[in-house]
């Protein structure tokens, strides 16, 4: 055999289980489809401004570990995520928070808030959420579900808020204090210099191969290394034997304009129906950029088929059984580990990939 692994896939997991396996004596070549590394936090850099240009990425995470390894390969700057929404002709802070709540209902004080959340709460009257609608409403009532949450949502997700899971809402804070930090972690920041420094770090050494497909080659492949690391869509590996998991895909328009500034921030939501993106990303605000030009994005939704890019996974129950067969297949495939957001089929942020294919390098080589 000439590699110990074949990695396929340059993003996130991929990059970090190369780094990790080639720290052990292993050697790898890590293949992508695309004509870049990175995956999807794939940075370009357009007169010194780094686009996303697979959307806006933003670390964060709580873990002290997992933090100080991706400081390693490189260093982060203070950027703390605020978002702005723009609903209904006006302003919103996100997350959740009292300047909302005041922007909402001039509400001056969280018992104010509270008690106005609570008779929502009340007049809605389910107890124990079952989807998404229900969630949000018990969550912030029905005032901000109306204005902030379900039009986002169904265009987001091309489908109804009562049909989605309950746990993807609760991935924003919602809290009582004048606060728009759009997470609690305890650590956050922008790579500076972009996401590609890290990316370049970890594969530093190792024999990366770009535009080149792994399906249309498969039997070569697997014949050229002792064990695949596997980070594309389980299911396609499996060939839809079970048919298609369902995935949100999205769409990127991106601008040059020349101005200085757009929008005065990096992330502004459209929350309204009316618009047909979700939300657009002013790139030289990530990093403070003080250019003369600015970059603008606007991020559209788009419905995912075969041939399309898998962003989201659709982690309702349906989907999840499915997933379950193929994990179960997975579980029997030797020589084959399966890892990141799309072969996990799970709404992963960085951090969690990170810790995943940290957790599987353990696993791999018996250091538990
Ligand atoms: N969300 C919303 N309104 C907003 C922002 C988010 O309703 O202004 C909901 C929406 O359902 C979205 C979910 O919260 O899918 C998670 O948002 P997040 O910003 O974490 O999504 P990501 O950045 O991963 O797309």
């Amino acid at each position: 055999m000439k590699y110990d692994y074949l990695i396929v896939g340059a993003g996130i997991f991929g990059s970090v289980f190369a780094y990790e396996a080639k720290k052990r004596n292993k050697t790898c070549l890590v293949i992508d489809k695309r004509n870049h590394k990175g995956g999807n936090i794939y940075c370009e850099n357009v007169n010194g401004i780094n686009i996303h240009k697979y959307g806006a990425h933003i670390f964060h995470t709580n873990d002290k570990e997992i933090w100080d390894y991706v400081n390693q390969f490189a260093e982060f700057n203070n950027y703390i995520n605020s978002p702005i929404a723009f609903a209904k002709g006006k302003f919103y802070n996100l997350p959740f928070n009292m300047n909302t709540f005041y922007q909402l209902w001039g509400t001056k004080t969280p018992a104010e808030a509270q008690i106005k959340i609570q008779e929502q709460k009340k007049a809605f009257g389910k107890e124990n959420p079952q989807n998404l609608e229900e969630q949000a409403i018990s969550l912030v009532g029905k005032d901000i579900y109306d204005t902030l949450i379900k039009e986002y949502t169904e265009k987001q997700w091309g489908r109804k808020a009562s049909e989605l899971p309950s746990f993807i809402i609760r991935r924003l804070p919602v809290r009582f204090t004048f606060d728009n930090n759009y997470f609690n972690d305890k650590y956050q920041g922008i790579p500076i210099g972009g996401y590609n420094v890290i990316i370049d770090n970890l594969l530093k050494d190792i024999e990366v191969k770009t535009e080149t497909d792994f399906f249309e080659n498969r039997e070569y492949f697997e014949s050229i290394a002792d064990k695949v690391v596997f980070t594309g869509q389980i299911d396609e590996f499996f060939g839809y034997q079970f048919g298609t998991l369902e995935y949100r895909s999205l769409k990127f328009e991106h601008e040059t304009l020349d101005i200085e500034n757009y929008q005065g921030n990096a992330v502004v939501n459209y929350n309204d129906a009316e618009y047909p993106f979700t939300r657009i990303i002013e790139h030289k605000h990530f990093e403070f950029g003080k250019q003369e030009h600015t970059v603008i994005t606007r991020e559209f939704p788009d419905k995912w088929e075969i041939g399309k890019e898998a962003y989201y996974p659709i982690n309702d129950d349906e989907n999840q059984q499915k997933f379950d067969q193929y994990k179960a297949l997975a579980q029997n495939t030797k020589n084959v580990i399966f890892g990141g957001r799309l072969a996990e089929f799970r709404y992963y942020d960085m951090h969690q990939i990170i810790g995943s294919a940290l957790v599987k390098i353990k696993k791999e080589f018996n250091e538990n």
